[in-house]
């Protein structure tokens, strides 16, 4: 059996905002990115394939917070970050502080591939992007009228609170009209091996240089043949403080724990307690597949051999 799920992220639109018109547009980004992932799995392709290829969909579709219509720090501008990982042999490739890469996720499989790195950033990983023959654009390409906006807002509400908050009190930003949104997927394929992508703009005014967990691997991103497959999406400096990708794996190999189980308890015991807002999609090597997040939702969208797609937003 293949199995694949995807995430366009936690941060998803008050229900009081989402007109049928608006989710039916959600919903079309999430199953064409679906679909193109599946294809590749229903070809006899690789779990690290059909990730990079249903994430790549997602980073042009500018709805997402990746890629084409990325979030936007507080200088306006995108600054993106990326990491795909293989269960199979642990191999990774990570990449942040991108302005001119136009699909994140194929330069950090470039990295995984033809460097011996793991993770490059800024101008460095530029310049290999560009030898590896990827798509360069100018800066305002990733940037929409949509994003912009967002940041006028948070930058208000910001201003009104203070400031972002300190590591150990969580901003209520992040649940109502939350800053962030990522992309991700999860796959298993039919040779029995999984693997995980995330591509993202970050937060919404985040400082210039900040990383989020998306290219931390271990933080949003994790794949291990031996336990499961995990792309995160949320509040990033949360996800790396409590490694959470790799916590959720760790109970798996450590406390031999059922992937729900892992996940429930890592989100539950972990995330939420710490008061970190957001939510991870995980296939194990098994094919079983589980979503979860403590936001209001989450865009997702899963399909299984033989099964019917299943999509969700709240
Ligand atoms: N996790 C991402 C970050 O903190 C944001 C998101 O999920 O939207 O960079």
């Amino acid at each position: 059996v293949y199995a694949i799920a995807i995430h366009g992220g936690a941060g998803v639109l008050a229900r009081a905002e989402m007109t049928e018109a608006r989710a039916r547009t959600y919903e079309r980004g999430l199953s064409t990115a679906l679909c193109a992932g599946q294809q590749l799995l229903e070809q006899g392709g690789s779990a690290l394939d059909a990730v990079e290829t249903a994430v790549a969909f997602l980073e042009a579709d500018p709805l997402f917070n990746a890629g084409k219509g990325a979030t936007l720090t507080s200088e306006g501008k995108a600054e993106l970050d990326a990491a795909i990982m293989d269960g199979a042999n642990l191999r990774a490739g990570a990449v942040a502080q991108l302005r001119h890469i136009k699909h994140p996720i194929k330069l950090a499989r470039r990295v995984l591939e033809d460097s011996p790195h793991v993770f490059l950033v800024g101008d460095g990983a530029e310049r290999f992007a560009l030898e590896a023959g990827l798509d360069i654009v100018s800066p305002d390409y990733f940037i929409t009228a949509h994003r912009a906006y967002q940041l006028d807002q948070v930058r208000l509400r910001l201003t009104e609170q203070g400031g972002f908050g300190t590591q150990a009190r969580p901003t209520p930003l992040t649940m109502e009209e939350p800053a962030f949104g990522t992309v991700g997927a999860v796959a298993r394929d039919r040779d029995g091996n999984i693997a995980a992508a995330t591509s993202t703009g970050g937060m919404t005014s985040k400082l210039p240089g900040r990383v989020g967990d998306a290219p931390v691997i271990g933080a949003g991103t994790y794949a291990d043949n031996n336990s499961c497959a995990i792309s995160a999406t949320g509040h990033g400096e949360w996800f790396i403080r409590t490694a959470l990708a790799h916590d959720i794996a760790a109970r798996m190999s450590y406390a031999h724990c059922s992937l729900e189980d892992a996940v429930n308890a890592a989100v539950e015991m972990r995330l939420t307690q710490l008061g970190g807002a957001g939510g991870v999609i995980a296939v194990d090597a098994a094919g079983t597949i589980v979503m979860r997040f403590n936001t209001a939702g989450m865009y997702r969208a899963s399909v299984r051999d033989g099964e019917r797609p299943l999509l969700g937003i709240y």
